[in-house]
């Protein structure tokens, strides 16, 4: 497995443009917008430590595009944060809402910060001084920011607070993935495993795999990982391993969702289930299982382990699992990816429901949510499978060709190319 910090995901994002670019003959006018985002903010947010020095951090938005609607994309806080993972992520946000066929376009943000190290008070205040000094490019008509990788729902209500501060009036709509108390959805704290597990159950009918019979392993087990497993569950699909960052167990005859998380909350990791081996994180996605579920983070199948990889079936929780060099080494031996554009998307898709009820003021029910999310999925992976068997490539392939013809429409219908 690749070190993360080794690769530039920007480089890796825009060759996925690139090759799809190539295939579906995009104009040079198009590809000169779509390569770069519009707009990127670095800035420095000082937080007065526990011990009262003052420490100061970086942050990152990165706004991609915006030719189908409002810029959207989540908030990392990982040690590890670059300016072009954040680049990468906000243009896959772009082809993400085109895929879902939600009228958002694409941004991303990041604080180099390991929040573990922090106090909630150093937390808070860390996340209304990002909030505070992304302010004046971020809005309900503008970007809407929402959770990634270890933000959560309390952080989605300081930067709501502070905003709703700045503008001396309550603005719930500036982010999605809020407590459901404050403007937050029914199905969003589930909703990117649960539209990873309709794809699934979608693959799974043009594939003809049997979920009653599959086998899965799942890497990471934080929000994407972790409801990945209780969905996948209820398809009747094993989850025979999984890890996060502490370490893993594989159970070969199946461990229940129920069973991992009460260990994961009474021991803060997946490792030494009962009746479990250990497992590394390497080790796991090797596994013979019918489907492999990477819920942690970027570049974990890389050239160097593609070959090892046995999953009939992939779908990434996680974005930007696989590297393009392994995409094709994998689509060579016959494993079928689900792409995370499609794949994750459900997060998004129920954030944008949740904009939606914040703006109308009128919120819809848990059925009403996730009925409406359904329909999304379904709709995204046929989109997704009928372009890919057009042109004859992978599903990644064919979920860009897809997104980036409804973008580089919308940027032509406005006059920008
Ligand atoms: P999270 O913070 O809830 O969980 C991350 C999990 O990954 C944790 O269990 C952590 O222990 C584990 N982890 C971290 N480093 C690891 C490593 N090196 N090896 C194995 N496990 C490791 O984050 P999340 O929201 O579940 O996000 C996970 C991935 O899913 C990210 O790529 C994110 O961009 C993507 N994603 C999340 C959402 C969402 O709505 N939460 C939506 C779309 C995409």
């Amino acid at each position: 497995m690749a070190d993360i910090s080794e690769i530039n995901q920007f480089d890796i994002a825009v060759e996925q443009l690139n090759r799809a670019a190539k295939i579906m003959n995009l104009d040079k006018n198009s590809m000169e917008i779509l390569k770069v985002p519009q707009r990127i903010l670095t800035v420095s947010i000082p937080v007065r430590m526990d011990n009262g020095q003052i420490k100061v951090f970086t942050g990152y938005r990165s706004q991609h595009n915006n030719a189908r609607g409002p810029y959207k994309g989540g908030v990392r806080y990982h040690p590890q944060v670059t300016i072009h993972e954040v680049k990468a992520l906000s243009m896959w946000m772009t082809w993400k809402c085109a895929i879902a066929g939600i009228p958002l376009g694409g941004a991303k943000g990041g604080v180099i910060v390991t929040p573990q190290d922090l106090s909630d008070r150093e937390l808070e205040n860390l996340s209304r001084g990002f909030f505070s000094a992304i302010s004046d490019i971020v809005g309900p008509e503008k970007d809407i920011p929402a959770p990634d990788v270890y933000t959560t729902p309390q952080t989605m209500a300081w930067f709501m607070d502070e905003f709703s501060k700045l503008k001396r009036h309550n603005t719930f709509g500036v982010v999605t993935g809020k407590p459901l108390n404050i403007g937050g959805s029914e199905g969003r704290g589930t909703a990117t495993a649960r539209g990873l597990a309709i794809t699934v159950e979608e693959a799974a009918k043009v594939l003809n795999i049997d979920l009653s019979k599959a086998t899965a392993a799942v890497q990471g087990y934080g929000n994407a990982g972790a409801y990945s497993h209780m969905f996948l569950e209820q398809l009747g699909v094993k989850v025979i391993a999984v890890t996060d960052s502490r370490g893993g167990a594989k159970r070969i005859n199946g461990m229940s969702y129920k069973e991992v998380t009460a260990h994961k909350t009474k021991t803060k990791s997946v490792k030494d289930i009962k009746g479990s081996q250990s497992i590394s994180n390497e080790d796991l996605l090797e596994l013979d299982v019918d489907i492999l579920v990477p819920a942690a983070l970027e570049n974990q199948i890389t050239e160097k382990n593609a070959l090892n990889i046995k999953a009939k079936l992939i779908a990434e929780a996680a974005n930007g699992p696989v590297t393009p060099k392994a995409d094709d080494i994998l689509f060579k031996n016959g494993s079928v990816i689900i792409p995370d554009i499609l794949a994750n998307s459900g997060g998004v898709s129920v954030s944008y429901l949740e904009w939606v009820q914040n703006i109308q003021n009128y919120y819809w029910s848990a059925e009403d949510i996730d009925k409406k999310l359904k329909v999304i999925m379904v709709n995204a992976f046929k989109d997704t499978w009928d372009t890919s068997k057009k042109y004859h490539v992978d599903m990644r392939k064919g979920a860009y060709i897809s997104a980036i013809r409804k973008v580089s429409d919308a940027m032509k219908i406005r006059g920008w190319v």
